[in-house]
């Protein structure tokens, strides 16, 4: 080893939530640890507060932002990718991307506290994430200084953590993750050492958020009835509200009811909220998540007889109504043994083992027995969109979405095509690429335009081009395109409709780099 090295720590998983995020890592022995942050806590709330001076992330920035709402983030994760997202403040502007990094920031500087320096990272996403979210991701880390050893589906890892523990038998089972701000399903079939996924779906805007907007809603009703003004027309009443609302829906998963105080302009409210009105007035998002459960389960060629476990991830499966719904549907106790706020980052941190072991000689940091554990485990993912591109139907004369790679194909999936040059002496190419399954092209995510440009000059029409399109194992999209007729590799570009550049993420890096964060 290296100086350099003598004090780098081992790779990390990092669990980048909507509402928490963690930090995990598998520690000698070959346990997968959660590390506590500078709190003394194992989860950071995924807030970020700019003080005049310096930035707050977590528990500090909640506190902060009741008084100060305007100067904090919340639940950035929800825009990941979407380049109109900007937050301003102090005149300066923050990406989703800049934001999550000053997240990774403190988690990652507060677990090196335990563990030393942290370098490489991996990162979890949604399964659902599209190409825009995941590359968003990846950026984050870039700009946070770590390098992203890889990125993983949230499922998978917590499925790694189950079937890691050990305790995880053979069999077909479904990973039910409701977190704060998004909802996936995925089916996974464990045989021996290997966890293959058989399908995936979800909804990036459902989670623990909706629950809670339901009961602000639901009291905001209730004190205007009785004192004619709405807490929620004031930022800071709704940040109050927000936070009672969230505190309230957790002692109804403890408690039959819970008294819920309001105050606002002088006046006071007190209410009474049972368990039994809270499910009613949510009963439609319980029923949502179910809707998609039945449907990746079809996805997968997979019925309810044929599963054998449900492993539920995500603070927001604590609620007792997501438990009888699984065990309703499933008919069948849910698996408990994997804690389920850790579960994500603890098999994210042995996703990272895993790479470490294969890519590294660090295989001495761990004893034989957990190498050779280590060195067995294989995954594999799926696509959670299908990979299409826009064309005109030669019967209809509209455009629809022509999907080359489909949803669920396992990863990494590549597909060439051969197409041809439309007219005389073209020489470049452009397609409009989508994820997404839909024939119309509007209902499809559009991920931008790829180009092929350089085609020699003075062809005939009908020049042959082939296009390759690939998924790779962490689900981000490749094309590549190749001449035919010289059989050379094509100059390609993708404009991407939104997201980072590469100068933008050393600048934001950099920039970041001189901020303190707390
Ligand atoms: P995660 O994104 O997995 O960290 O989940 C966070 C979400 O879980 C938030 O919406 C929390 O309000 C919710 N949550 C945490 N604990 C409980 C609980 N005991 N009952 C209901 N929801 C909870």
């Amino acid at each position: 080893m290296g100086e350099g090295d003598s004090k780098m720590s081992r790779a990390v998983g990092i669990d980048l939530g909507t509402t928490l995020s963690s930090v995990a890592q598998v520690h000698e022995a070959g346990e997968p640890v959660v590390l506590p942050n500078a709190e003394g806590e194992l989860r950071t709330p995924s807030i970020v507060f700019f003080g005049p001076e310096n930035v707050l992330v977590g528990q500090d920035a909640l506190r902060e932002a009741l008084v100060n709402p305007e100067r904090a983030v919340f639940n950035v994760k929800r825009s990941m990718g979407d380049s109109k997202f900007h937050f301003a403040v102090d005149g300066e502007n923050y990406t989703p991307e800049s934001v999550s990094a000053l997240i990774l920031r403190k988690i990652t500087q507060d677990a090196a506290r335990h563990v030393g320096p942290i370098e490489r990272a991996v990162i979890t996403v949604p399964a659902y994430f599209d190409d825009a979210r995941r590359k968003a991701t990846e950026d984050a880390g870039a700009i946070a200084g770590l390098q992203v050893i890889d990125i993983i589906n949230e499922p998978t890892a917590a499925a790694l953590a189950y079937g890691f523990s050990g305790r995880g038998q053979d069999g077909v089972f479904i990973v039910y993750d409701l977190g704060g701000g998004t909802f996936d399903v995925t089916v996974i079939e464990k045989r021996g050492h290997e966890l293959i996924t058989l399908a995936t779906d979800g909804d990036v805007q459902l989670g623990g958020k909706d629950w809670d907007e339901r009961l602000v809603n639901e009291l905001a009703r209730r004190f205007c009835a009785e004192f004619k003004v709405d807490p929620r027309q004031d930022r800071s009443a709704l940040a109050y509200l927000n936070l009672t609302a969230e505190e309230a829906k957790k002692a109804l998963s403890r408690r039959q009811s819970t008294r819920v105080p309001v105050s606002y302009k002088g006046h006071w409210g007190n209410y009474e909220v049972t368990r039994e009105e809270f499910e009613s007035l949510t009963a439609d998002l319980l029923a949502m998540t179910q809707l998609t459960t039945d449907l990746v389960l079809e996805e997968a060629g997979v019925t309810w007889s044929g599963v054998q476990r449900v492993v539920p991830t995500g603070g927001s499966t604590r609620m007792p109504a997501v438990m009888k719904l699984l065990e309703q549907m499933s008919g069948r106790p849910v698996e408990l043994s994997v804690p389920v706020d850790d579960a994500v980052a603890m098999g994210a941190a042995i996703h990272a083992a895993i790479i470490e072991f294969h890519s590294q000689d660090r295989l001495t940091e761990y004893s034989a027995e957990v190498a050779a554990k280590l060195g067995r485990i294989h995954t594999s993912d799926v696509a959670a969109h299908a990979l299409g591109l826009i064309i005109k139907d030669h019967q209809t004369l509209e455009y629809r979405n022509d999907v080359i790679i489909g949803k669920n194909s396992r990863l990494p999936a590549s597909i060439a095509k051969n197409y041809q040059t439309a007219v005389d002496g073209q020489q470049s190419i452009v397609m409009q690429i989508v994820q997404g399954d839909a024939p119309h092209p509007e209902a499809c995510i559009t991920l931008g335009q790829f180009r092929v440009t350089g085609l020699p000059a003075g062809r005939p029409a009908g020049a042959p081009v082939k296009v390759t399109f690939s998924y790779d194992a962490k689900g981000r999209v490749h094309i590549t395109a190749l001449d035919v007729q010289t059989g050379q590799t094509m100059t390609t570009e993708m404009a991407r409709s939104g997201g980072l550049d590469a100068q933008t993420v050393t600048d934001e890096a950099r920039r970041l780099s001189l901020k303190s964060v707390e």
